[in-house]
């Protein structure tokens, strides 16, 4: 069983970083997905404890029993949204028999628990969900349907962002992974033109992933060359950005809401949270992409004030073991990744345009 819950070891640079997640895999099953094709660790039986989660908002919410060193439990006591389906489709297939995401939610509801769902369905089957407490971020990469066999026609995906739009749902649209010469921008931003939000990302290669590396990338006409290690494999933020920046400039022009999600390029965004402003009842306030938007080169005494108490909580288990360097608390985390140029920890992670040479002339 798993634990529908976890804070993402995301939390710096992520506004919501409550994962909630009601399958450990996807019957969706795109060809680019990190949920399917992951190699890390061993593999989770994928029956969510429910039971778990009623627990543990009876002692939040009800008892006011909040262990100070819990980092989930004092991210829930500041009702921080839950991103619903950051890892696996909360509204894939396999709801219509199993209905865990309809039995989640029903607990959440009980406790006026605000959740964004970023989603690839067209359907949310009986999930009782309601405008005033859920809102969604539709992640779509491109319109034909290329990688992605088992998602939903775009037409149907298009028609259930009328419905959710008609029936008073703020919807953002999550253009990820942007694959260059397959994602079609101007097509989805026109399609979608009354979204609430648009965020882009750009694919993501998992290092340890060789042999599905290696199949996606002669699928999608690029080479491992193409992409350059930071901590995931990313393609070459010069070359994100050429494509990224008429869409800004588009966006800027026509007063559009907009974020850049790629960990390195979060300074762009005109939104504090990646996911969007407008979809999302509380982030939090010490993640980058806020403090970035108020000073790039934000201190470390900046981050720690905005942590507040959440400072003392434990985040070890966050990471893998050989990530952790004996640091125990988020502060201690914090103060040894700050300073780390290569770290999403620090301001000098981000990548701007004339920091490089322009791989460009070579793409
Ligand atoms: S819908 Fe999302 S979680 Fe499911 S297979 Fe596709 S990318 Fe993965």
């Amino acid at each position: 069983m798993f634990y529908p819950l976890n804070v993402s070891s995301k939390f710096a640079i992520c506004g919501l970083p409550i994962r909630l997640d009601t399958y450990k895999d996807c019957s969706f099953n795109c060809e680019y997905c990190f949920a399917n094709h992951r190699v890390i660790g061993a593999k989770v039986e994928d029956t969510v404890n429910i039971k778990w989660l009623r627990n543990k908002f009876e002692k939040i919410y009800d008892h006011k029993d909040i262990n100070k060193k819990d980092f989930l439990e004092n991210l829930l006591a500041e009702r921080i949204t839950l991103h619903g389906g950051g890892q696996s489709d909360c509204f894939q297939p396999r709801e219509k028999q199993l209905q865990y995401t309809k039995k989640i939610v029903e607990i959440c509801n009980d406790y006026d628990q605000h959740i964004l769902f970023s989603t690839k369905s067209a359907n949310i089957y009986e999930v009782p969900l309601t405008p005033e407490l859920h809102s969604f971020q539709l992640s779509v990469s491109n319109m034909v349907g290329y990688l992605e066999d088992n998602v939903p026609h775009i037409q149907e995906r298009i028609r259930f962002f009328d419905q959710l739009k008609n029936q008073g749902y703020k919807v953002g649209i999550r253009i990820q992974p942007f694959i260059p010469e397959i994602t079609e921008l101007e097509a989805i931003i026109d399609c979608f033109s009354d979204a609430d939000h648009f965020t882009i990302e750009s694919l993501k290669l998992v290092p340890q992933n060789v042999k599905h590396n290696h199949r996606l990338l002669e699928a999608i006409g690029l080479c491992s060359e193409d992409f350059k290690q930071m901590g995931l494999l990313n393609l070459y933020p010069e070359v994100r950005l050429w494509y990224y920046e008429p869409l800004i400039e588009y966006f800027e022009d026509h007063g559009i809401s907009y974020s850049i999600a790629d960990n390195d390029l979060h300074y762009l965004s005109n939104n504090n949270c990646c996911c969007g402003d407008k979809l999302i009842h509380r982030q939090t306030q010490f993640h980058n992409t806020r403090l970035l938007r108020q000073d790039r080169n934000y201190s470390l005494e900046t981050v720690l004030d905005n942590l507040g108490e959440l400072r003392h909580c434990n985040c070890r288990g966050l990471f893998t073991s050989n990530r952790t360097n004996n640091c125990t608390t988020v502060e201690e985390f914090y103060r040894e990744r700050y300073p780390k140029k290569r770290s999403p920890f620090s301001p000098q992670f981000q990548y701007y345009e004339d920091m490089g040479q322009m791989r460009l002339d070579n793409y």
